[in-house]
């Protein structure tokens, strides 16, 4: 454990990460190749973690890998919210998405929503092939990790009529 890691006053918004990570993996249609490429090529760091995944892209990366992907509901149909749903309640650690830059989804807003959570719970998290890559290769894959919370509830005052 790094226990030297963050500022003494804000240590107890500590959520440990285990050594084995649970791993989320999304790609929309047009980078799902990208995905399943760079999944392949990681097969032996990926294959000591537990991995997740939205409906079409689990089932590809299962097929391809021949691992086990606990998969979701598929993006359109609720799947990213799902995730977002699993990281706020700790059981993902990390998300691989690939999300597509030039084509607006029809679930534009559940993908905003699910980045946004990624940003909010402090998951690493990758969208593009460079970052998963620097993630996937990190010596913290394999120890591990505690992740800092921000506590936003303390910037919120309550509205009072006084
Ligand atoms: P899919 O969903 O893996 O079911 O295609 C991905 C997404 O669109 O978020």
């Amino acid at each position: 454990m790094n226990s030297n890691r963050y500022h003494p006053s804000i240590a107890e918004q500590i959520k440990p990460m285990e050594r084995q990570k649970n791993i989320a993996l999304i790609a929309h249609d047009h980078r799902k190749l990208d995905l399943i490429d760079w999944a392949s090529y990681n097969k032996d760091v990926l294959s000591k973690h537990h991995l997740y995944g939205t409906g079409t892209t689990g089932k590809l990366i299962a097929d391809k890998l021949d691992l086990p992907v606990k998969r979701f509901k598929s993006g359109p149909l609720g799947g990213d919210l799902q995730i977002g749903s699993a990281i706020i309640e700790h059981k993902i650690d990390m998300m691989i998405f690939f999300w597509d830059p030039l084509q607006a989804q029809p679930h534009d807003v559940d993908v905003k929503a699910l980045l946004r959570i990624g940003v909010v719970y402090n998951i690493p998290f990758a969208s593009n092939r460079s970052s998963a890559d620097f993630l996937i290769s990190s010596p913290m894959m394999d120890t591990e990790y505690e992740r800092f919370l921000v506590d936003y509830s303390k910037r919120f005052k309550p509205v009072t009529d006084g």
